[in-house]
């Protein structure tokens, strides 16, 4: 009898799971890879819809130019990579939108004068976020939340008004459930090295300008949008993905892996859950227990994007930017970003094209309305804002229920935790766990394929007679 070839079964087709299965069939092409997705389209959270005929991001739509993994990726991949054509963040006020100082390092200005002077705090504000300069240092060592770090150091106004709505985000927002350790951890570092925030703003902006090489952009994303990535990805895993393979429970079975879905036994030496927290925890909970337990200490938190395009001529009235952010509860949306603007492409012709977020920690409920009134709620609110109608020619809402997994006190230690007590063979990717975004996923996933593939290799050594 001739035995199965190894195989490295990945349960997952978004980023992470697509690129985990491209660097291990990479790496070692006698592997076999198999890919199962349970929906009927790869990608996840990479998704792209069509509005008005326009194909736009409904997940990510660009990739941060400080962290270097997906970028790489993508150029790796052939991909055509594009550049914001215009930049600038606005914070939301009650007096209208307010520029963020132009030198900033994680929204921390390093010109002094210019904080002293920004219209988005009020003086008291200011005065206290200056007063970082003279705080001690935190004596102890251990993580803290996030809020806990910037009010400390820079006082709830400069927090809650100016820094919350710029570094939530993509967490799912509350800067106070936050671990400072695995979201900012160059913020902790700089409080360490420099004893203050603007110290290490200043410090990090004077690297960035004097490394020689031209800064990187705030964000970048292939040409034609960040799905692109996971459709090329998908085009590369070709025979080896199966949609329609939700696994619903994992086995051991023979001295291999077994993954049971509706359509039949799956067998593989070695597996990589890139799913969702919830979903590893319940697949893993016969076999880890542990495991499962420090899986439930990751809860997700629920958003939306909403999209909008407005009629022909309307992009020209758009001020030059990328978008603007809001402090909790003061708006609709969380955020917004002027597509049209910062990522123009030849089929919005003169529509302006706008993308805001909804939804994330404590707000949540907005989700539970119907899309109209979502859609209302924000174009009213935009009109009020920027030289828009008050409706949008065409509207989606796309609701991603649970897709942001939070970064709790104490996340890096868990995760260290959750690997350390996986059964032999079982390896988990995500979002979850290595980096909130989609570099931290590829980034992740390339460290996972590479554990994979060893141990596919050891067990096959160890077979050989
Ligand atoms: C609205 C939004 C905007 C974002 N914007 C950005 C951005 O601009 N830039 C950025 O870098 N990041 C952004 N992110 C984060 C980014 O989307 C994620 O980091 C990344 O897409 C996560 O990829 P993943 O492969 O880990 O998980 P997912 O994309 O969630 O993929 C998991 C896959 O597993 C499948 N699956 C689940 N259960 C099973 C099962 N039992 N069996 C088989 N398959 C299963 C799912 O169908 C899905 O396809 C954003 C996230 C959201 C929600």
């Amino acid at each position: 009898m001739v035995d199965a070839p190894a195989r490295v079964a990945v349960v997952g087709a978004g980023v992470s799971g697509l690129t985990a299965a491209y660097r291990v069939r990479l790496a070692d092409p006698s592997i076999d890879v198999v890919v199962l997705e349970a929906s009927q389209r790869p990608g996840g959270t990479l998704r792209t819809v069509d509005v008005a005929g326009i194909p736009l991001d409904a997940g990510p739509d660009s990739f941060l130019g400080r962290k270097p993994w997906a970028i790489e990726l993508c150029r790796e991949l052939g991909l055509e990579m594009t550049r914001p054509a215009a930049t600038g963040t606005w914070l939301w006020t009650t007096g209208g939108l307010v520029p963020y100082p132009a030198g900033t390092a994680f929204g921390i200005p390093g010109d002094l004068g210019e904080l002293f002077h920004w219209k988005g705090l009020s003086g008291r504000g200011r005065r206290r976020a200056l007063r970082d300069l003279v705080i001690r240092k935190r004596r102890e060592d251990g993580d803290e939340t996030l809020g806990g770090l910037l009010r400390r150091r820079l006082g709830d106004e400069a927090t809650d008004r100016a820094l919350a709505p710029l570094l939530s985000g993509l967490f799912g927002g509350d800067v106070d459930t936050l671990s400072a350790d695995a979201t900012f951890p160059e913020l902790r570092r700089w409080e360490r090295t420099q004893g203050s925030l603007i110290r290490g703003a200043q410090a990090a902006l004077r690297d960035a300008k004097g490394g020689g090489s031209p800064r990187a952009p705030m964000f970048v994303r292939p040409r034609d949008g960040a799905a692109r990535l996971t459709d090329e990805l998908a085009g590369r895993a070709r025979d080896s993905l199966r949609f329609g393979s939700h696994v619903d429970a994992i086995a051991r079975e023979g001295g291999r892996w077994a993954l049971r879905t509706a359509s039949g036994p799956v067998h593989a030496d070695a597996v990589v859950l890139a799913v969702d927290p919830a979903t590893t925890r319940r697949l893993l909970e016969p076999a880890a227990r542990d495991v499962a337990a420090d899986m439930a200490q990751i809860p997700v938190v629920s958003v939306g994007v909403v999209l909008l395009v407005y009629a022909e001529g309307s992009a020209e009235a758009l001020p030059s930017g990328a978008g603007f952010v809001v402090p909790r509860g003061e708006a609709p949306m969380s955020s917004c970003g002027l597509v049209s603007a910062a990522w123009p492409a030849p089929a919005f012709g003169s529509r302006a094209v706008l993308r805001c977020t909804v939804g994330g920690t404590g707000q949540e409920d907005v989700l539970d309305a119907d899309d109209e009134d979502i859609v209302r709620a924000c174009t009213r609110h935009l009109a009020a804002l920027l030289p828009l109608p008050e409706e949008a020619e065409a509207a989606a809402v796309i609701r991603w229920p649970g897709a942001v997994p939070r970064y709790q006190l104490g996340h890096l230690e868990r995760v260290a935790r959750i690997r350390e007590h996986l059964p032999p063979g079982i390896f988990v990717s995500g979002q979850a766990y290595d980096g909130i975004d989609v570099a931290g996923c590829v980034r992740g996933a390339t460290d996972v394929a590479a554990a994979a593939r060893d141990f596919v290799d050891t067990t096959r050594k160890e077979r050989t007679p």
